[in-house]
């Protein structure tokens, strides 16, 4: 008789040798352009804190006097006696930040999807989403029972023959900008198909939000698109927020619905207040603090540059996000180890993250990096195996 589990091992092995193996590194500091790991300094590509807001001292210092105010815990979900003043005057920031009506605050950006697109559509619909959507979006579909379509990557023609054929009520999901390729959703183009058979966008701007956009508004902002093209907007504020959590944005109507039916929303422990202070503290800054968005812009055409001129494989897009191209796992994990190894660190991102065959190394840039950084980075790529 085999044990239940006596299968684990080999599945283990298998990982390895398929080069998919993932392990954690454990630092010693805080989140920043250097961080240490087992004393030894390294410069930080890899991380979504694009505006370098994870360590700021004010936010920190929101953080603590929250702490003072409110203590640690909040003590239940938002809808027995967990919803606190924080919470609420942050809910109430966010929605005049992205121009919506209302905002509703999730405990992570992953839930968030969960609950929403359960809460929105059943299995009588159908849920559309882009091939590249982020884990979360593409599990939320699944376990709302809907209809599941996906159409190929930013083919807002595909998506149009998808809508034609779809029963119930439609809900199609895409990332604003897509997490490891860093292009932005052909917005305009997936509002008005979705507009024009009467259903609805919904989309995750995770990685948009507080970046793109003069103001930080995200790819709405920069596409000049409202709450009538976009009714969902969902946000994460773990990434250039540089805090932790999600909210969702939209009408009065989505929100009210989403307090008396998304699970993910109901039956969990509302975040500690004083993590709602933060963020608030942080959302002053996103909009007070443009020279963050410049200095990113900045740095971001410099490597484009300097990449073209050592012949990267580099797909150029706005955003912080800048992949390499790599192909094999075992390739990206080796160039990966390679430049940690020079004291740069940046992830390689293998299947089933992305596509089979689509491995990549992902830099990410900071608004505290400096030219100089870049310039080191790139002097670094070139003596790799790449
Ligand atoms: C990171 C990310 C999430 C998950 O957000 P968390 O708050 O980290 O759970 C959701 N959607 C997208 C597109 C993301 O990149």
């Amino acid at each position: 008789m085999t044990l239940p589990f006596s299968g684990l091992t080999d599945q283990l092995e298998s990982i390895h040798q398929d080069g998919l193996y993932r392990s954690r590194r454990v630092l010693d500091s805080g989140q920043g352009v250097h961080l240490v790991l087992k004393g030894q300094p390294f410069i930080n590509f890899c991380s979504n804190d694009y505006l370098g807001l994870a360590s700021h001292p004010d936010i920190a210092k929101a953080f603590k006097q929250g702490v003072d105010r409110y203590g640690v815990g909040s003590g239940s979900a938002h809808l027995i006696c967990g919803h606190s003043l924080a919470h609420h005057a942050l809910e109430e920031e966010l929605a005049d930040f992205t121009g919506r009506s209302r905002a509703l605050l999730f405990s992570t950006g992953y839930m968030a999807n969960m609950g929403l697109i359960s809460a929105l559509v059943g299995p009588s619909d159908t849920v559309l989403e882009d091939r590249l959507n982020h884990a979360s979006l593409l599990d939320g579909g699944l376990l709302s029972g809907a209809r599941f379509k996906r159409y190929t990557h930013a083919d807002t023609e595909h998506l149009n023959r998808q809508l034609e054929m779809s029963a119930g009520k439609a809900l199609v999901v895409t990332d604003g900008v897509f997490s490891m390729d860093g292009d932005f959703a052909p917005l305009a183009g997936l509002a008005k198909v979705t507009h024009k058979k009467n259903a609805w966008l919904m989309v995750d701007d995770a990685h948009g939000l507080g970046v793109i956009g003069a103001n930080g508004g995200g790819v709405l902002e920069h596409y000049g698109l409202g709450q009538h093209e976009v009714p969902v907007l969902v946000g994460t504020l773990g990434k250039a927020f540089g805090t932790f959590g999600a909210f969702v944005a939209g009408s009065e109507a989505l929100i009210e619905t989403l307090i008396q039916k998304s699970r993910t929303y109901i039956y969990t422990t509302a975040t500690p207040p004083a993590l709602a202070e933060a963020t608030r503290a942080s959302l002053k800054i996103i909009i007070a603090e443009t020279w963050r968005r410049e200095k990113l812009k900045m740095l971001i055409k410099r490597f484009q540059r300097g990449a073209g001129q050592i012949g990267l494989a580099i797909k150029p897009n706005e955003s912080p996000i800048q992949p390499v191209l790599i192909g094999d796992s075992h390739k990206a994990s080796h160039v990966s180890r390679q430049l940690e190894q020079a004291g740069y660190l940046v992830s390689a991102i293998r299947p089933p993250t992305v596509p089979k065959g689509s491995a990549r190394l992902r830099i990410t840039f900071s608004a505290l990096h400096e030219e100089q950084h870049i310039d080191q980075l790139l002097d670094a790529l070139s003596h790799t195996d790449l």
